[in-house]
């Protein structure tokens, strides 16, 4: 299939799905995980009318970037060190991964530095596996205030790389305790957390149906990705 036959399939499926939920239209994002995806097959996807990317690693995106179009929106998603955290911010409108204090502080100092506002989501290990990054979920108040404290800071909402199960219903327990944990700060902190981003090929489903607003999709649009 080409990109634009790929992209007009999946736009189907969420709209559908989105609406089978009984959620507004247009309120679940795609954000593409375009890892390891090949710029000219990205370029492929923009002309089908893609226009967000979600990419893992700092290297590989500063590579990437400057050859696609200026109007595309690149958001981080993979695990971030504080020593990337300068190129993050210059190439990144929404780095999805920060689960530190230390993070924060330092996007602060580098998007004062640019005169940008960072918009960022904290990460969250909803089930605490070890091998994950993510804060645990009590630790989420405290980043979200902290963030929402620094002038150059915006924390949109929460995100989670959920557990893999066979059968992703068993997934929605894990997406349901997101969701709620965004609940309980909005109220406990009296702030608007309006983004969860939640949800990948395989159990993007289950997120949407939990309240997902921005799905992760890699295999399901690029293929199986070839190490
Ligand atoms: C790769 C990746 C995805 C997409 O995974 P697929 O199963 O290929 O859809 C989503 N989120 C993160 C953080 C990823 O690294």
């Amino acid at each position: 299939m080409d990109a634009s036959e790929v992209l007009q399939f999946w736009q189907e499926q969420i709209a559908e799905a989105v609406k089978a939920a009984g959620r507004p239209p247009g309120s679940v994002r795609l954000v593409p995980a375009s890892k390891t995806v090949p710029p000219k097959r990205l370029q492929e996807f923009v002309r089908a009318g893609l226009r967000i990317f979600g990419e893992n690693r700092i290297q590989e995106a500063k590579a990437k970037i400057p050859l696609l179009p200026a109007s595309c929106e690149w958001h981080f998603i993979g695990g971030l060190q504080s020593n990337k955290v300068r190129d993050a911010v210059a190439f990144f409108e929404c780095i999805h991964s920060v689960d530190s204090a230390g993070l924060l502080e330092e996007i602060e100092k580098r998007a004062a530095a640019l005169g940008k506002n960072q918009k960022v989501l904290v990460e969250v290990n909803v089930a605490g596996e070890s091998n994950k990054h993510g804060c645990p979920p009590e630790q989420a108040a405290g980043l979200v205030r902290l963030g929402n404290g620094l002038p150059h800071v915006t924390v949109c909402g929460l995100m989670t790389v959920a557990p893999f199960f066979e059968d992703p219903a068993q997934v929605r327990p894990y997406f349901h305790r997101l969701a709620a944990l965004r609940d309980s700060l909005e109220g406990e902190l009296g702030v608007r957390l309006p983004e969860l981003s939640m949800g990948m090929t395989h159990d993007w489903k289950v997120a949407v149906e939990e309240g997902s607003t921005m799905i992760r999709i890699g295999t399901g649009l690029f293929g199986m990705r070839t190490p």
